[in-house]
């Protein structure tokens, strides 16, 4: 198929694309690497009338490190820049980890960061991260800039808090402070595919080597990428050896409620959560082992 007609506008700069946003409301989309926007316009699932392609924006495809470690990534940083920025610092190496997990490289050499986050697919690897790291997006509009924590943004399946009137425009990802080591694993049926479920886990050790911070975030099994805090609470103060990380992947299996589908059943979806949250813990565990991120 292909998709209904539709007015196109390729603005030069942000305030110009703002200016068509404002008028043009939830008639227009923005169109950025297209990955997701032009299948759904090819199946008619989405039907715009006015398309406004913010390729042509400058500043938008940089990924910057701020002081303190923070990072920020522009809303038209492709997947592939992202998974090459390995060594801008902070929490750059589980971003670039990431970013090689999806899709394909053609499909990695198009799609944006931005794209990304606003198409909010559940088993997307970026929202994940996004939620993992405690990031904040910026959404700005003709009428201003507001910042939202990737918790308040992301909603539910394909759905975020952003207006038709915003563009994102950035992804903060605050810094890491002290010796943090990192895991992220996933399974989908097929290289490339979206994952079936993943798993993104973060912990932090003191000078006795106790875990005193954790955050572990499961993808795929859910309207959004969740945070299981029961299993945090349960590493906190542990050593992190195996009996706890078994402990914590028996507590994922039973915090999550996923939905069956045509791609995996809720039974499969709980059981596979469980396993890659344990292996991304058991990933964390070795990089802090050989000096953390
Ligand atoms: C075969 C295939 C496999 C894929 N596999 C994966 C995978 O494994 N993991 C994964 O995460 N993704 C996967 N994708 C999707 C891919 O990552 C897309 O790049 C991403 O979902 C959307 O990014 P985009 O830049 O292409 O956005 P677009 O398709 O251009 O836009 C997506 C949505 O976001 C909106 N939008 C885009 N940018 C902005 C902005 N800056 N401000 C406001 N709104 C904006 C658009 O209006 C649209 O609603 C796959 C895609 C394909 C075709």
């Amino acid at each position: 198929m292909k998709p209904v007609r539709f007015e196109y506008f390729a603005p030069q700069s942000i305030d110009e694309a703002l200016d068509l946003l404002s008028q043009h409301g939830s008639d227009a989309k923005v169109l950025a690497g297209g990955q997701s926007l032009m299948p759904l316009m090819n199946m008619r699932l989405s039907r715009p009338a006015i398309i406004v392609d913010i390729n042509r924006l400058q500043g938008l495809d940089k990924v910057e490190t701020e002081p303190g470690g923070a990072i920020t990534c522009g809303a038209l940083v492709r997947h592939r820049t992202l998974e090459q920025a390995t060594d801008v610092g902070g929490p750059a190496p589980v971003l670039a980890y990431a970013a090689r997990h999806i899709g394909h490289s053609q499909i990695r050499n198009r799609g944006t960061v931005g794209g990304s986050l606003v198409h909010a697919d559940p088993a997307a690897e970026l929202p994940a991260l996004a939620i993992a790291l405690e990031a904040q997006v910026v959404l700005r509009s003709a009428a201003g800039e507001r910042l939202l924590e990737a918790t308040e943004f992301f909603i539910t399946d394909l759905t975020t808090a952003i207006e038709p009137d915003e563009l994102l425009t950035d992804m903060r990802v605050p810094g890491l402070t002290g010796d943090w080591g990192w895991g992220f694993h996933e399974v989908c049926r097929r290289d490339g595919d979206f994952a079936l479920a993943g798993a993104v886990s973060l912990v932090r050790t003191g000078p006795s080597g106790v875990c005193d911070d954790a955050r572990v975030t499961l993808f795929g099994v859910g309207g959004t990428p969740t945070r299981i805090t029961a299993v945090e609470t349960a590493l906190v103060g542990t050593k992190l050896d195996d009996r706890t990380l078994a402990g914590a992947a028996r507590l994922v299996e039973e915090s999550l409620d996923p939905a069956s589908d045509i791609h995996a059943s809720m039974e499969y979806r709980k059981e596979v959560g469980a396993v890659v949250a344990r292996r991304s813990l058991e990933d964390a565990r070795t990089r802090l082992a050989v000096g953390g991120i």
